[in-house]
């Protein structure tokens, strides 16, 4: 590679930041670490009428969720900024001059009445749709006649009318487009904004970008881009397309299938490494067999060379073990500072955190095992916050056992808790063991009476850990609450 790696992730503020934009931006950002290139975000507002308010922050939120920083761009600034397309609408607006003036793209007075009639006609006809060429060639005349009736053209491209434009993409090899297929499409709209295509391909030259990497669904916007590239007599950066995201039923991951948007997934518990190491799997390998791969592997063996050809599928179980695979990761500490703000959202979990944390650093570590999720964490550990359980007395009846037999095992694990000094789970274990034999019990059955008791369910984290983290008082606080539910 001669040119320093320049790569950018431009979205458009049009909605919730899609999982799908989300991988191409990780993708873009591992092949800039990987090279020690520039990753760029520029920001493609130009679409006013489908401008969503929030949208900008919920992507720049998610890149940041995933620690995606950008050298360049919103926030950061840099040396070919405004990084906002609605700040550089001049240079498209010369772009599109110089075009006229050379005679490769023309004004066009066509009213959206008349060219929806004609989208009609088409689709009567069964014709491919596009702009039939009306304004293609006025006379002088003609087009004072319409500057004069006050109509504020377009600028449409002048598509070449024959040949063909061919690229070489990374991943799927050589792609052919007849230039007859393509349409002469607008370039710079009557708001004085600019499309999309002439937009991205003037601030990818000027921003210097070296290689274009973006989702398949924009294959048949290169072309264009390219025959733009040939008339504005700039050399093109290098084109890679990647598949799509697929849901489980093989269709383009969308709404229907849950939750698209990035930040879904944050808000229900997932960590952002497990969510970077996911995303870095759909469609990418590094071996065909790896699953767990820390980050900065990821950058170290990065490469375009081993995204698959096909749609990869976005697998949820696969990012719900993945999850609970970083969760036993973490340390103590990174556990507790991960599914704070989870707690936090939660009124007895957040009551309890403030009055005292080392109350829940101790019980963290009962669930951490098991938890797939933070906001998982959030409903395992919910009964050691709230005051009173709620759950129905029947469930404290053991196998095999009647409500006589369990109020007799309450009341004589009552009687050997409370004279009870230390109350760690070795102690209590020691106690409560021997205790089953002694009222003609099996261990699980009495076990199951008090774990219903001090928890208000059937499965819990062990027992005796649990007990010891409530403490004397609160365990025998529920055990008497057991008994009068009986
Ligand atoms: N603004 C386009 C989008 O929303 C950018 C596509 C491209 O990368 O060229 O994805």
């Amino acid at each position: 590679m001669t040119k320093p790696v320049r790569v950018r992730f431009a979205p458009s503020p049009t909605g919730y930041p899609h999982v799908g934009n989300i991988r191409t931006a990780l993708f873009n950002w591992l092949f800039a670490r990987r090279y020690g290139g520039s990753f760029i975000v520029r920001i493609e507002d130009t679409d006013v009428t489908r401008k969503v308010e929030g949208a900008e922050k919920g992507i720049l939120d998610a890149l940041r969720w995933l620690a995606l920083d950008w050298d360049e761009g919103p926030d950061v600034g840099g040396d070919y900024g405004p990084y906002y397309q609605s700040q550089r609408l001049k240079l498209y607006k010369d772009a599109a001059e110089k075009l006229i003036a050379q005679g490769d793209a023309y004004y066009c007075y066509c009213s959206p009445e008349r060219l929806e009639e004609m989208r009609a006609e088409q689709v009567k006809r069964k014709q491919p749709p596009g702009y039939d060429r009306r304004c293609r060639d006025l006379t002088p005349e003609e087009r004072a006649e319409k500057e004069a009736e006050g109509i504020v053209p377009v600028v449409r491209f002048k598509i070449p009318l024959e040949g063909q434009t061919r690229f070489k993409d990374l991943i799927y090899g050589d792609v052919v487009f007849e230039n007859s297929t393509l349409d002469d499409f607008v370039l710079l709209k009557s708001d004085g904004y600019p499309t999309y295509h002439l937009a991205n391909v003037v601030d990818d030259h000027a921003m210097e970008i070296s290689h274009v990497i973006r989702a398949e669904e924009w294959i048949s916007s290169t072309p264009r881009h390219l025959l733009l590239y040939q008339v504005l007599g700039l050399e093109p950066p290098q084109f890679i397309h990647h598949p799509m995201i697929l849901g489980p039923d093989r269709a383009k991951l969308g709404k229907r299938h849950g939750a698209v948007s990035i930040l879904d997934y944050r808000e229900q518990g997932y960590l952002p490494q497990a969510m970077f190491n996911f995303l870095a799997l759909i469609g990418w390998s590094l071996d065909d067999k790896t699953e767990i791969i820390p980050r900065q592997v990821l950058v170290d063996n990065f490469s375009l060379e081993r995204i698959g050809k096909t749609g990869a599928i976005f697998n949820r179980e696969k990012l719900e073990w993945m999850n609970g695979v970083y969760i036993r990761s973490l340390t103590p500490d990174e556990f507790f500072e991960a599914v704070q703000p989870y707690l936090m959202n939660d009124i007895a979990a957040g009551e309890a955190l403030i009055g005292s944390e080392d109350y829940v650093r101790r019980i963290l570590p009962l669930v951490q095992e098991r938890a797939k999720t933070l906001l998982e964490v959030v409903e395992l550990t919910k009964f050691f916050f709230v005051d009173e359980l709620d759950y129905d007395a029947s469930m404290l009846v053991g196998k095999n056992m009647d409500a006589q037999s369990t109020v007799n095992a309450l009341k004589a694990a009552q009687q050997k808790l409370k004279p009870m000094t230390a109350f760690d789970a070795d102690s209590l274990e020691a106690v409560l063991r021997p205790l089953a034999p002694e009222l003609g019990l099996k261990t699980g059955q009495l076990f199951s009476v008090l774990r219903v008791a001090v928890t208000g369910q059937t499965a819990a984290p062990p027992l005796f850990e649990t007990m010891a983290v409530l403490g004397r008082e609160r365990s025998l606080k529920r055990i008497a609450a057991a008994l009068s539910k009986l």
